[in-house]
């Protein structure tokens, strides 16, 4: 595949952006390098780069892109809107109808306020939190990214009850110190921290469904007990949402686990493809936030009457009937394709999915915490990556990510990206 307009950007961004790209992961480093691809256009569930090769995309941009690539009615949104001037600084009736159109799919929020980005969103509800409990400590489960804030960036291994170090330079330590992370999916170390620490937890942060070692289900009756345990010391639950929002179903994880937590942070899809993030949770605790309490967030951009009409054309895109039936039933032979192929092949994986979304993981062991995960190979993930790249299918690069679907991606696209799955696993095993 000839990719010379893609080196020949890439080289000229190297001069001009730090390390050529604008969020790291876009730059291969977790599969051995190489020379990112540059998209030119997106449409439904292709791309076609600054090249012309085509490909089937299977990164949704991280997760946003859950209608396709340029999906008209959201486009259509995005148009009226800017025609209309894209940012006032004043309220609009787009914020409210937003609002109330999120909160009626997920019952836990009594209030929301929209901010930019999915690490807004968790930063503020953990400042709120804070402020809620008077209490400046947190627990995270290792291996889960909440964005880059600083208190987040902390994943600091597994192990129970281990003190946070910092995964970053530029975080002081007395701010990782009131982290503390424990491993996804095991009680007895949560139930540790607690014990050890109950009286100065603000908050547990978790993702109900994890997407960021892969995608990771919640082990019967561990969101029970993550709340129960919490809320016995007068913590509150936070639920990092910001990938599973809308994701498996019309609502969040929360709706489909049936545990509410106190505040949930948002972000990706509810923004139709623009800047968003968005949080919310009980009424009490919501009204910490500035201009009715103490707790301070504010945003130039937030609430941009962009974001606000894709992200509600996104939703009424999403609120159709056989919307979520047909990313699980393509996701279904995603998966079943891909785990025959692997096993014609003598090649080990294991496919966690849920509905449309799907990890490959190069290993014969169950994934069910962030360990599991890191023990995967990574250089067999490599290689299958570029193979599939070369045979223009588009995933994230990296071994840690999902592959996500959209209502764009038909029966056809799947007995493509199979057939290329095949050849791929023959280069892998040597018999081609
Ligand atoms: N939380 C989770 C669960 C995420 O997956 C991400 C982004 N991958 C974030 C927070 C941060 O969101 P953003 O990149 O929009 O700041």
């Amino acid at each position: 595949m000839n990719i010379h307009t893609s080196e020949t950007l890439f080289k000229e961004a190297e001069e001009h952006i730090v390390g050529g790209v604008n969020s790291p992961s876009r730059a291969y480093k977790g599969v051995g390098g190489g020379t990112p691809v540059y998209m030119k256009k997106g449409e439904g569930s292709r791309f076609i780069d600054v090249d012309d090769n085509e490909y089937i995309d299977f990164l949704g941009a991280y997760g946003p892109i859950i209608t396709g690539h340029a999906h008209p009615h959201i486009t259509s949104a995005i148009k009226t809107a800017a025609e209309n001037g894209v940012l006032y600084g004043t309220p609009t009736s787009l914020e409210n109808e937003f609002a109330k159109k999120i909160k009626s799919a997920i019952p836990s929020l009594d209030k929301v306020r929209f901010v930019n980005s999915g690490t807004e969103a968790v930063m503020t509800t953990i400042r709120v939190a804070r402020a809620y409990t008077g209490r400046n400590k947190i627990i995270k489960f290792s291996g889960c990214y909440h964005g880059h804030s600083d208190l987040v960036l902390v994943a600091a291994g597994s192990g129970p009850a281990t003190l946070g170090t910092p995964d970053s330079a530029g975080i002081p330590a007395s701010i990782a110190e009131d982290v503390i992370t424990v491993p996804f999916n095991e009680i007895a170390p949560l139930k540790e921290a607690l014990k050890r620490f109950g009286d100065e937890i603000a908050a547990v942060l978790v993702e109900p469904i994890v997407g960021n070692f892969g995608i990771v289900t919640p082990k019967e009756g561990f969101l029970e007990q993550v709340n129960d345990l919490t809320h016995e010391t007068g913590g509150l639950v936070i639920y990092d949402e910001v990938i599973t929002a809308f994701r498996f179903n019309y609502g969040s994880a929360q709706n489909l686990v049936g545990v509410e937590p106190d505040m949930t942070a948002m972000g990706k899809i509810i923004g139709g493809g623009l800047p968003i993030g968005a949080y919310g949770g009980r009424v009490d605790i919501m009204e910490q936030v500035a201009p009715l309490g103490p707790a301070y967030q504010a945003g130039t951009m937030a609430g941009n009457p962009a974001s606000m009409a894709a992200g509600i054309a996104c939703l009424e895109v999403l609120e159709k009937p056989g919307v979520y039936d047909h990313l699980d039933n393509l996701g279904a032979q995603l998966e079943k394709g891909i785990a025959e192929r692997a096993s014609s092949h003598g090649i080990p994986v294991q496919i966690n999915r849920l509905g449309g979304a799907l990890t490959v993981y190069f290993t014969d062991h169950p994934v069910e915490n962030y360990e599991d995960a890191e023990n995967t190979d990574g250089e067999k993930f490599a290689s299958f990556f570029h193979s599939m790249l070369e045979k223009g299918i588009n995933l994230a690069p990296s071994k840690f990510e999902a592959w996500f679907l959209t209502t764009a991606h038909t029966e056809e696209d799947i007995r493509i990206t199979l057939e290329a799955v095949d050849s791929t696993f023959a280069e892998m095993t040597g018999e081609k």
